[in-house]
């Protein structure tokens, strides 16, 4: 039932829309810094904030209002790397505008994601496991070297 409402909402645009999905208020929260953006970035903002809405719709949460991190420039993955005593993450993944951070403080966007694998699988949505975000969710719209839905950075 849920991974059916899934497969519609990402094969139809306008169930999407009809629902309130707003690629431009998407575009907004998820580069709020405005930076500019490369073809490539461009569109996987987009098919991040379409699946974040997706999330949205098919878990009953609140994703864009708790938006904390999206698109990163170097320099500021650089500032969050150095704060934390580690050398610049070239792999990160909102450096290309595939990931966004999320403010989750009970876990409660991260357990509700990754419930039932088979939901998770049609969401298309990996996360950063809950012992290296304490208190937000990590999504990203492409697996990380290990596959793993869920993985250890
Ligand atoms: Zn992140």
């Amino acid at each position: 039932m849920l991974i059916q409402l899934i497969q519609q909402l990402k094969a139809d645009l306008f169930l999407c829309a009809s629902l309130g999905y707003d690629p431009a208020k998407w575009a907004f929260v998820l580069n709020p810094h405005k930076y500019a953006t490369s073809p490539d970035q461009e569109k996987n903002l987009v098919d991040l904030g379409r699946t974040l809405f997706i999330v949205e719709q098919a878990l009953n949460v609140d994703i864009m209002n708790n938006i904390t991190s999206g698109l990163r420039s170097i320099e500021l993955q650089s500032k969050i790397d150095t704060a934390v005593g580690r050398a610049l993450r070239l792999g990160s993944r909102h450096l290309y505008g595939l990931a966004a951070d999320v403010s989750d403080p009970h876990h409660s966007i991260f357990d509700a994601v990754c419930d039932e694998t088979d939901v998770q699988t049609a969401l298309g949505v990996w996360l950063k496991d809950k012992g290296s975000t304490p208190t937000w969710c990590h999504l990203q719209i492409v697996p990380p070297a290990s596959g793993k839905l869920v993985f250890i950075p």
